[in-house]
């Protein structure tokens, strides 16, 4: 399917690796010019050299996009912004009464106020012109709790609440925010969430894997692949009629009738 997007240029934030490199390169492939960025440059640059295979320009920020100056450098490198697809890593896991209020404040900073600020950046454009697509990456923890993950389960609630208005206020402007909650992926994050529930049982990763799989309808984890896949359709000219909805990409794992 021709996605209708290409020479449109996009931001993917956290996109060197993983859920983020799958998001850009499924946009590559439908002809997308894209600014990644990452906090490690050798990576970065290796996705960039993958990204470019497809034909498309690609320019780098290494930068913390949690921070003000990270957010800055890879706006201001971006320009015209059609297309934006947050992301950024994921807080540690624990127990509820773990967290400090300096936790907190990090994992809000991280999963809320950075993709809150770089849509407050990219909106006014989008909607001058008429067009644009957002993409939050959250999670699946905002639909169904992971007792352990309460920080990403908290900060991930907050964006979903203002995406759920937000969305709606820029609509008529021709531009849509919708988020996408992955279950497990297979990548570095599930390796080392598989990693602290191997410790923790005294098991081996696989074990903890396996054992994690039998917890999924489709027994297995999904490939960034597939969910590059669904972000880049939500991006795409036939996604216009999707406004501020969660899309659950998780193997069934969730149980629910909706
Ligand atoms: P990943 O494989 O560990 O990749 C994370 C990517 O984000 C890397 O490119 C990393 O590069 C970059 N990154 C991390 N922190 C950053 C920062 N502060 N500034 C800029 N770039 C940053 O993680 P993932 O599995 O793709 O997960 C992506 C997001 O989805 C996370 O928030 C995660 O919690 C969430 N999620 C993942 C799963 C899953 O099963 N994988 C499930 C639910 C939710 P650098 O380290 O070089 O910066």
């Amino acid at each position: 399917m021709d996605l209708g997007i290409r020479g449109k240029t996009a931001i993917v934030c956290a996109g060197s690796k993983g859920l983020g490199f799958g998001c850009a390169e499924a946009l590559a492939q439908a002809g997308v010019n894209l600014v990644i960025n990452a906090r490690s440059k050798g990576p970065l640059e290796d996705a960039a050299e993958k990204l470019r295979a497809h034909g498309v320009d690609v320019t780098t920020v290494a930068a913390d996009i949690t921070t003000r100056m990270g957010q800055e450098s890879v706006l201001n490198t971006a320009g015209v912004v059609d297309i934006l697809v947050n992301n950024a890593g994921g807080p540690p896991p624990g127990m509820w009464s773990d967290w400090s209020r300096e936790d907190f404040i990090a994992a809000l900073d991280a999963n809320m106020l950075t993709p809150i600020a770089m849509m407050k950046a990219c909106l006014p454009g989008m909607m001058e012109r008429g067009w644009g697509r957002v993409v939050n990456i959250t999670s699946q923890s905002v639909k169904s709790p992971i007792p352990v993950l309460g920080l990403s389960n908290s900060a991930r609630a907050g964006l979903t609440g203002y995406v759920a208005g937000t969305s709606r206020q820029v609509a008529p402007a021709g531009v849509t925010i919708n988020n996408l909650q992955p279950g497990i992926h297979a990548t570095d994050r599930a390796v080392s969430l598989d990693s602290g529930v191997a410790q923790q049982q005294g098991i081996s990763i696989n074990e903890a894997k396996a054992a994690r799989c039998e917890t999924i309808p489709v027994r297995r984890y999904g490939t960034a692949t597939e969910f590059g896949a669904a972000c880049a359709f939500l991006c795409s000219q036939h996604a216009g009629f999707i406004v501020g909805q969660n899309i659950l990409l998780d193997g069934g794992a969730v149980n629910s009738t909706m």
